[in-house]
């Protein structure tokens, strides 16, 4: 079965906290300062909780993310990489990375192209010393998803790694029947965002 990632993005601690208590593990965020704000503290309380870091990731933040998260789901170019290998290094730490994939080769979404794909692994890991566990995607809305994410389940195989980020609160039934291992979900435990 995935794992779920709860996406508490927006949501007080007090939100939170009940989720926590009922024993769940992994919570993701996308925005650094909000998570520093909002977890320091409790992951001091609860350190067998796992962050998640899901949303777009500048590289003069990763000094940040490196201590507090356990995960980052969007690496999306080689200098943010670079970024993580240094800080990781200084920081003695390393986290569970996977690369994000442009998969509907959109213009206006982030992620590296699924041609670049292998290269950009073999750099990480090779070059960087990263561990890249999977690739993680965010596939164009309103068309066949299903399309993409078994494109990503073949991709994951093509470049040999076993995690598979994808899915969410709209489509993270077919994101588990293609193979996800990582859905992340914020809306349907959280409900809406304002
Ligand atoms: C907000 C967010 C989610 C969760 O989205 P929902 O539709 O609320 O489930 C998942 N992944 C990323 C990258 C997000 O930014």
């Amino acid at each position: 079965l995935p794992s779920i990632v709860a996406v508490s993005k927006t949501f007080p601690m007090s939100e939170i906290l009940p989720l926590i208590n009922h024993g769940h593990i992994d919570f993701g965020e996308n925005k650094v300062q909000e998570s520093v704000e909002k977890w320091t503290s409790i992951k001091n309380d609860f350190n067998h909780i796992k962050l998640h870091m899901v949303g777009k990731l500048q590289t003069n933040k990763v000094k940040y993310v490196v201590p507090l998260f356990d995960y980052i789901h969007s690496l999306d170019n080689l200098k943010l990489a670079e970024k993580i290998s240094n800080e990781q290094t200084k920081k003695k730490k390393k986290l569970k990375i996977f690369i994000q994939v442009n998969i509907g080769d959109e213009p206006q979404k982030s992620g590296v192209s699924v041609d670049q794909v292998e290269n950009f692994y073999v750099k990480c890991t090779q070059e960087l010393d990263l561990d890249i566990i999977g690739i993680m995607c965010l596939p164009p809305k309103n068309q066949n998803v299903e399309n993409y994410f078994f494109e990503m389940k073949s991709l994951s195989k093509k470049i040999n790694v076993q995690q598979l980020s994808m899915g969410m609160s709209d489509d993270y039934l077919k994101a588990a029947i293609n193979g996800s291992t990582y859905l992340r979900i914020g809306t349907k435990i959280f409900g809406n965002r304002n």
